[in-house]
């Protein structure tokens, strides 16, 4: 056979892990894995790289279209290039933040609108759970496409905007819940308790507490932990398979282990500014940290990173979630916009952090970017270097420190708290089913072969 593409010389990470092989692309697939392959119209020499898996970012919000109030949010072109560079070649996209919100046929029609001939990588997308759409909606986002759904549990939406997302009550969450089981598909939950969060939040405020730190000791991590045992319970009460998102502490992860333990159909992720930055330096980089669950201390990471490391946490993810700057410019933290502008840095950061600093395995290093998050959203074309895959990888220079300046974001906005940071590796290059996106000498192709992928 011919190749369109052999990748040679390059540590290539398959299933079982790392090996010195060359791998061969036809048609956009993953065609042959071995040694001297023989014949190609591209060979592309990868020594010195890891050959990873493309990550697959399993959260991540694109905020178009804006509605007429957020429309200098993130949008499709740019957020697929910043992927792209950042060596992500499919993420999970989330149905709140543009206007309307995805709650049925006619928004998600919208949303695929907004991004037809705009995508650097594949987007699969979620569809929402809210108290307005338990009359058809949930059946119609089945229908369209979408890859599973997604509920707040914590307060979401400006209610003064009609169609714009909103958190779920007790009676909305049981209900959708029941619904969502019987499509099969997976619901993925923003844990924190709304009642008790926002109440400490205004008196903080009505306090004149305006640091970061303080906006911290407002959302203290049992109010993370306890919708985290109600939605175990209403999983056994409903058989909806269920996926806790951006667990911020070990007591939250603690609790989805013993519940799969239990035989609950329930995972958990993560997100890397939870393994990276700590409550103690948050007030020294400002409110481009602000998120939610928030960044808690120090003593609390080498926790995270071991339940990474062991497998409790599923996979690890961006929660790419970037507002326009005004909504940051403030010294006031209780009123700067939550959300944290993450996607191009995950695979260096994760790469460093945990295969450079804490000895991670590249098979697991692989896991917790494609396969796992692959794996459990049912993306099977996607997640690891195995014949008949998708042929979407991630170069990856190790041992290679930079430090992250704006000129190297893609985001519409650049913003980023990694910033100023020096990161030990550097993607290098992107493939996206057998297309060179990314290289780091010429920088995003302008190809824009990303496609929406429907479930
Ligand atoms: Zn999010």
């Amino acid at each position: 056979m011919k190749f369109d593409l052999i990748i040679k010389n390059g540590l290539v990470i398959l299933e079982n892990g790392e090996q010195n092989v060359e791998v061969g692309v036809k048609d956009g697939k993953i065609a042959a894995i071995g040694h001297d392959l023989g014949e190609a119209t591209k060979v592309i020499d990868a020594e010195n790289q890891i050959v990873s898996p493309g990550m697959v970012d399993a959260h991540v919000h694109i905020t178009e279209p804006g509605g007429g109030y957020r429309d200098g949010w993130e949008g499709y072109e740019t957020g697929t290039k910043a992927a792209a560079k950042g060596g992500v070649t499919s993420f999970i996209e989330m149905p709140l933040n543009q206007v309307p919100a995805t709650t049925d046929k006619a928004s998600i029609e919208v949303k695929f609108e907004a991004g037809k001939d705009e995508l650097a990588v594949d987007v699969a997308s979620y569809g929402g759970l809210v108290p307005y759409n338990l009359n058809g909606g949930i059946q119609e986002l089945d229908e369209a496409g979408v890859i599973g759904y997604k509920a707040f549990i914590a307060t979401c939406g400006d209610r003064s905007i009609e169609g714009d997302f909103q958190d779920v009550d007790d009676y909305s969450l049981y209900e959708g819940m029941k619904q969502i089981a019987k499509t099969g598909k997976i619901l993925s939950i923003h844990s924190e308790n709304a009642a008790i969060t926002d109440r400490l939040g205004q008196i903080a405020k009505e306090n004149g507490e305006t640091t970061l730190s303080a906006y911290v000791d407002t959302r203290p991590v049992f109010t993370e932990v306890e919708p985290i045992r109600k939605i175990i319970l209403f999983a056994k009460e409903t058989g909806c398979r269920v996926h806790i998102v951006h667990v911020a502490c070990e007591e939250g992860v603690d609790e989805v282990v013993k519940a799969q333990q239990a035989g609950v159909d329930i995972t958990c992720e993560t997100c890397t500014h939870y393994l990276y930055f700590y409550k103690e330096e948050l007030d020294d980089i400002g409110p481009v940290v602000k998120c939610s669950p928030p960044i808690r201390e120090k003593s609390r990471l080498e926790g995270m990173w071991n339940r990474v490391l062991n497998g409790d946490i599923g996979f690890v993810t961006s929660d790419h979630s970037p507002c326009t700057p005004d909504l940051k410019a403030t010294d006031n933290a209780f009123e700067a916009w939550g959300g944290i502008a993450g996607l191009q840095n995950n695979v260096d950061v994760l790469y460093d952090e945990g295969v450079q600093k804490r000895n991670m395995t590249l098979k697991r290093f692989a896991e917790i970017i494609a396969t796992e998050p692959a794996k459990r959203f049912g993306m099977y074309d996607k997640g690891s270097i195995e014949i008949g895959k998708d042929a979407d990888f991630v170069f990856i220079k190790p041992d290679s420190p930079y430090t992250l300046t704006e000129a190297d974001l893609e985001y519409r906005n650049k913003m980023s708290p990694y910033l100023g940071r020096e990161i030990g590796a550097q993607v290098t290059r992107t493939i996206l089913r057998g297309q060179e996106i990314y290289n780091q000498e010429t920088g995003v192709a302008d190809i824009r072969s990303g496609r929406f992928i429907n479930y």
